[in-house]
């Protein structure tokens, strides 16, 4: 029935009638209070948008904020890391170039440390060159079919001195006749070279490492582990943004540029690969590189297996490297 919200006589003429005013099926209030209930809808959808606006805002912020700071830490950690390879260099070559060595070994170390810190301060412009480049967008990778142990291993006898002389025991296990993939050589030797130089930076006691090459699956992956001081469960995505830096639970002294991994990391990925972490604080840390092999149907022909024979020499004369077994073989 009809609620009447107006009622009128229709007097004079019509004495007994009366007009009556209202909706049908509803009344005034019913709209009213159904306008009431939309408005708060929208008053409250307006409120969680501009709540979320609000938080999104201030993680931006907080972001950006975090990053100003991890810049300018950056900025301090670098200069200081282009500096004191640098006064050590010039401390070094000054004493040699006075003459004032006791004897031949005395000036065999120097030449030696003179040699490491000129590699560190290369892999640290390299670092910082690279990161440019990758930041602009014009890293550029030429791939080409390669033998990703036979990158490992020179990395790793170039290294191979530092290490020893640093007191570190390596071990290197290869699995022969692995398949080719597509590499960047170049590339993919400063992401394994960043990984081997962390092992080396964040062990104390035990100076172990260990780099092994094999098959996983579809994918040919590089393990770098070590014995270090090893990383939380809640650091691992975090260690690979830029300048990101471990600093909560074991503070460690070493300095560094937070750049390493998140080159890693964009190396791998443009090889269209990955790149894994197994790591526990005391427990030491396993860095995995798994880059895709070339399938034989991609190529139109079977894929080329590594001549075992190259890899087992180059291993061989890089100083008793251990080369797996092949336990398919
Ligand atoms: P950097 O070593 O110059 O600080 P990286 O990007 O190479 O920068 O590493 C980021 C952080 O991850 C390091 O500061 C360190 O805290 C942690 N980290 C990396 N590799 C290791 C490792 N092998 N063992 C323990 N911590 C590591």
């Amino acid at each position: 029935m009809t609620r009447h919200e107006l009622k009128l006589p229709l007097s004079p003429v019509f004495r007994q009638w009366k007009m009556g005013i209202g909706y049908r099926n509803t009344t005034i209030e019913a709209l009213a209070a159904s306008q009431f209930r939309q408005n708060l809808l929208l008053i409250g959808v307006a409120i969680t948008l501009l709540g979320a606006g609000l938080i999104l805002a201030l993680r931006a912020t907080t972001r950006e904020m975090k990053l100003v700071e991890a810049k300018t830490i950056f900025v301090s950690n670098v200069s200081h890391e282009l500096k004191t390879p640098l006064s050590l260099i010039r401390l070094f070559a000054e004493t040699l170039e006075l003459g004032r060595v006791r004897n031949s070994e005395e000036a065999h170390e120097y030449y030696r440390i003179i040699n490491r810190e000129s590699r560190r301060l290369t892999r640290l412009i390299n670092n910082i060159l690279d990161f440019s480049r990758i930041e602009a967008g014009r890293r550029q990778y030429q791939f080409a079919k390669t033998a990703a142990a036979e990158v490992v291993i020179e990395v790793l006898q170039s290294y191979e001195r530092q290490m020893t002389n640093a007191g570190f025991e390596s071990q290197m296990n290869i699995q022969p006749d692995l398949p080719l993939a597509m590499i960047d050589r170049e590339a993919l030797a400063q992401a394994v070279l960043n990984l081997v130089d962390n092992a080396i930076r964040y062990s104390e006691q035990a100076k172990k490492i260990e780099v092994s090459v094999h098959l996983r699956g579809g994918d040919i992956a590089i393990e770098v582990a070590d014995q270090g001081i090893g990383i939380p469960k809640a650091e691992h995505q975090r260690i690979f943004e830029k300048f990101y830096r471990v600093s909560t639970g074991l503070v460690h002294d070493t300095k560094g540029s937070g750049l390493g991994l998140a080159i890693v990391k964009h190396i791998v990925e443009a090889h269209r690969g990955r790149v894994t972490i197994e790591s526990a604080p005391g427990k030491g840390s396993r860095f995995t590189i798994l880059l895709p092999i070339i399938r034989p149907e991609a190529i139109g022909a079977a894929a080329e297996p590594l001549n075992p024979g190259a890899v087992t020499s180059a291993a061989r004369s890089a100083g008793g490297y251990n080369v797996a077994e092949n336990p398919h073989h």
